[in-house]
């Protein structure tokens, strides 16, 4: 899960991490009233969206008087960034940037651990660095049963920092983000950029958090600053329909009953050069309601432009399911096209009750492949 970078400041805060003081504003007025009540010469006004590269988009203006603060914030708010429409600014202190550097905490797949990732060339080109020139990028995992010591934190700031008064400023930087990381059980912790300010004192002018969705029930504070995309709730609507649903964006829509044929009906779309519009595993039954609703979801996808469904049946019979269907669409109305592949108990006459209907009826996993993409095509 994420937050906005006004959450996660807040919870740095907590944690002693040197952040500028900010406020959090949803109009032009109240922009203007928090530079005023900051009592502040120069601010920054930030776009809060669930996305990086905002400098990037024109999300991060400079301004030095209240008709300056004004105008950002109207041009701001409203904004649209990476599909991500902007309601809250940031408005916050800004600081007299000497350089800047990149920091950040993650779970490393790799050696299962928390790894530290640090650079000297921090700042809105990170992405390009990381591609370009990796090796300036350090990387130190983490012993978990060890923890962020002092000789590590240490070492850390060596990789970034030469003079010995930055470094001291910058472990407890160190062992703090990392306890803060532990604590609420984060999949990321991201200062980008940490700045040294002309003034030579450390700030962490940015801040990214992305959590643990398993760990929530643990942190209902976090949990509570969730604000769910169209898609995610969609995600959780179906999920509490019985669904497991993923949307893919693609434009054939899938409804397989069991996760692994769900998994190998994606990979056969993609094979034979299709993309899947979801991941859709409606469960063991033929149920006519399940099968409504799960046509109901796929189809509030505008994307979708045919609907490929992936039966196996075990104990539930093919007959059954090809009864429960032609029983669900009496119900939805829809000018898709329908491929359907049953395979399994009774699959013959499963086939014959759909024969003459308007489902378009596959003989094989792969016919039924090639048809939704042929069809996918088309249209
Ligand atoms: P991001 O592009 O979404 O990562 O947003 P950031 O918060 O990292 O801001 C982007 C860039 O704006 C930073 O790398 C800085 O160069 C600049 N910036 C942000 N805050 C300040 C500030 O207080 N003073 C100055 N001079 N520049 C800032
Ligand atoms: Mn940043």
């Amino acid at each position: 899960m994420k937050v906005h970078e006004y959450q996660a400041k807040s919870i740095f805060a907590s944690y002693g991490l040197p952040v500028d003081r900010n406020i959090v504003c949803r109009t032009p007025d109240e922009a203007v009233a928090a530079y005023k009540q900051l009592g502040l010469a120069k601010a920054v006004v930030k776009a809060q969206v669930h996305t990086g590269g905002r400098g990037k988009a024109g999300g991060v203006k400079l301004g030095s008087n209240e008709e300056e603060i004004r105008q950002h914030a109207e041009a701001i708010l409203g904004m649209d960034i990476k599909g991500f429409t902007v309601d809250r600014v940031l408005v916050s202190e800004a600081v007299n940037i000497a350089s800047e550097y990149y920091m950040s905490i993650l779970v490393d797949r790799k050696s299962k651990c928390p790894m530290l990732m640090l650079s000297r060339a921090g700042g809105m080109d990170i992405e390009q660095v990381a591609k370009e020139t990796p090796e300036k990028i350090e990387k130190i995992v983490i012993d978990p049963t060890i923890g962020m010591s002092d000789f590590l934190a240490r070492e850390a700031a060596f990789k970034l920092f030469d003079n010995m008064a930055q470094v001291k400023q910058a472990v407890p930087i160190f062992k703090n983000l990392y306890k803060l990381f532990v604590e609420k059980d984060a999949s990321l912790a991201e200062i980008n950029p940490l700045v040294m300010t002309q003034e030579g004192t450390l700030k962490a002018i940015d801040a990214k958090m992305t959590f643990d969705d398993n760990a929530l029930f643990r942190h209902p504070d976090i949990a509570e600053l969730f604000e769910p995309t169209a898609e995610e709730k969609k995600e959780r609507e179906a999920k509490d329909k019985g669904f497991s649903y993923v949307n893919l964006g693609g434009s054939i829509g899938c409804m397989v009953n069991g996760a692994g044929l769900a998994m190998a009906t994606m990979d056969m779309i993609k094979l034979y050069g299709g993309e899947p519009a979801n991941f859709l595993d409606i469960g063991g039954s033929s149920n006519p309601e399940k099968i409504v609703e799960a046509m109901k979801l796929l189809l509030a996808d505008k994307h979708v432009k045919v609907v490929l469904i992936n039966i196996f049946g075990g104990i539930t019979r093919c007959d059954d399911v090809a009864k429960g269907l032609l029983e669900a669409f009496k119900v939805i109305q829809t000018d898709i096209p329908i491929v359907i592949r049953l395979t399994g108990t009774n699959e013959a006459e499963g086939r014959a009750i759909l024969e003459g209907t308007h489902f378009n009826v596959a003989t094989s996993m792969a016919d039924a492949g090639h048809k939704a993409v042929e069809l996918s095509k088309q249209l």
